[in-house]
């Protein structure tokens, strides 16, 4: 593994480190509102009920913002450093992974079979309707999980309204005048994020082909892409995130509207934006090319371990799952480290409540990946025994001891 911060941390200018939006981002973000619109309906249209329903949440965004910061009306950067967004893309482009140009290998090697024997039964329609079922269980499957947590969310108003006046949360931010508000804010910002981050996926499906005929041989490579990209995920998800917070474009434009809300699992989808999902699936992540049946298993597990994995107010559900095994908490209670996955998934291994199968499962993935907080610790200066993260910890054992109890390690 490299662990020289000078490969992660490199810029062509200087350092703007941003965390929050602030008043004076309001001109920018009704641009990238707009951009997100335009991207909805480039890739779904306006007749399509996604592309309807993000469009309105495009709309109620941009009602919000004014609303939770108040309005500073300032240049945009786009006009200011027009030039930041080009090398923002040249960043992202220089960060692609073998496992990327893979899945793109596969996915045009699957047109050309296609387009070379015309006459073969490729049942290339019956692909395609096959694929958008997929995609459309997938994002219905996931919005009621995530309604179902809205639903239990607002029945612990109170509740919530205490954890997170008790939590660094309060004084972080002076966004919160209601938090029905903020929970209805957070739900609405995960389901846009989920749209817009399928979006690559949606259009992948739509204007590209896949054999019926070579379906086994790309699924079982697509199984073998991904699994590959689990060794390369901790290091490259490293350098984007921290790109996000470090460029003033990527913050506004991309990476905020990860950070303007309640820290809940309502707002999970992989980790992004609403714009930072498209782009992090066109030049980052290999799902998108995948074979579709693959593609549905990984965004299935990837969007729901997401929600899962960003529920940090305890007593809530779906409840806190990851209280040792990852630190990504603590970026959310307001810390710009770790900026990695912040995984430490095998201190899980010497849980007390932890099943054999889960041990095992753990033991077969790359150290990269389950030991990713090592990268922060490196390159970042995180220590992992920051008081930060035993406020948190302290937050769960008050308002959630189950969670705290189990997540101890035997002996
Ligand atoms: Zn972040
Ligand atoms: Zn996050």
């Amino acid at each position: 593994m490299k662990t020289s911060p000078k490969t992660y941390h490199w810029l062509f200018d200087k350092k703007r480190t941003r965390v929050f939006y602030k008043q004076k981002d309001y001109v920018d973000y009704c641009i990238m509102i707009t951009l997100c619109f335009f991207l909805l309906h480039i890739s779904y249209s306006i007749h399509n009920p996604v592309g309807f329903l993000g469009s309105i949440i495009c709309a109620y965004m941009l009602v919000m913002f004014p609303i939770r910061h108040g309005v500073n009306l300032s240049a945009p950067i786009l006009i200011r450093r027009p030039l930041e967004s080009v090398k923002s893309v040249l960043y992202r482009i220089v960060n692609i992974k073998s496992t990327w140009v893979l899945a793109i290998v596969l996915m045009l090697s699957d047109n050309c079979f296609i387009f070379l024997t015309p006459n073969l039964p490729h049942n290339s329609q019956l692909m395609r309707y096959v694929a958008l079922s997929l995609f459309y269980i997938h994002l219905v499957y996931i919005s009621l999980y995530r309604t179902l947590i809205l639903f239990r969310h607002l029945q612990k108003i109170p509740h919530i309204q205490e954890v997170l006046e008790q939590s660094v949360y309060s004084k972080q931010t002076s966004t919160i005048k209601s938090t029905t508000s903020e929970i209805i804010f957070a739900y609405l910002t995960g389901l846009l994020t989920h749209i817009i981050t399928l979006t690559p996926w949606y259009m992948t499906i739509n204007l590209l082909y896949f054999s019926l005929i070579s379906a086994p041989v790309t699924l079982f490579l697509s199984c073998l892409i991904h699994q590959h990209f689990y060794k390369t995920k901790s290091d490259w998800y490293y350098r984007d995130h921290w790109l996000s917070h470090h460029i003033e474009f990527d913050f506004v434009y991309l990476h905020g509207n990860h950070h303007d809300t309640i820290p809940s699992g309502l707002i999970g989808v992989a980790g992004n934006g609403f714009l930072e999902g498209f782009l992090r699936h066109t030049l980052g992540h290999p799902t998108t090319f995948l074979n579709p049946v693959a593609a549905f298993f990984i965004h299935n597990r990837t969007v729901k371990s997401d929600i899962n994995n960003h529920q940090y107010i305890p007593g809530v559900y779906p409840f806190v799952t990851t209280l040792e095994t990852t630190h990504h908490s603590v970026h959310h209670y307001g810390n710009l480290a770790p900026y990695g996955l912040g995984l430490i998934l095998t201190e899980k291994i010497h849980f007390t409540n932890c099943p054999e199968k889960e041990k095992s499962r753990i033991r077969k993935l790359p150290k990269a990946y389950t030991e990713a907080l090592k990268l922060d610790e490196s390159i970042s200066g995180y220590c992992r025994n920051n008081t930060k993260f035993k406020q948190y910890k302290e937050l769960v054992l008050k308002f959630e001891p189950k969670s705290a109890e189990s997540n101890r390690p035997v002996g």
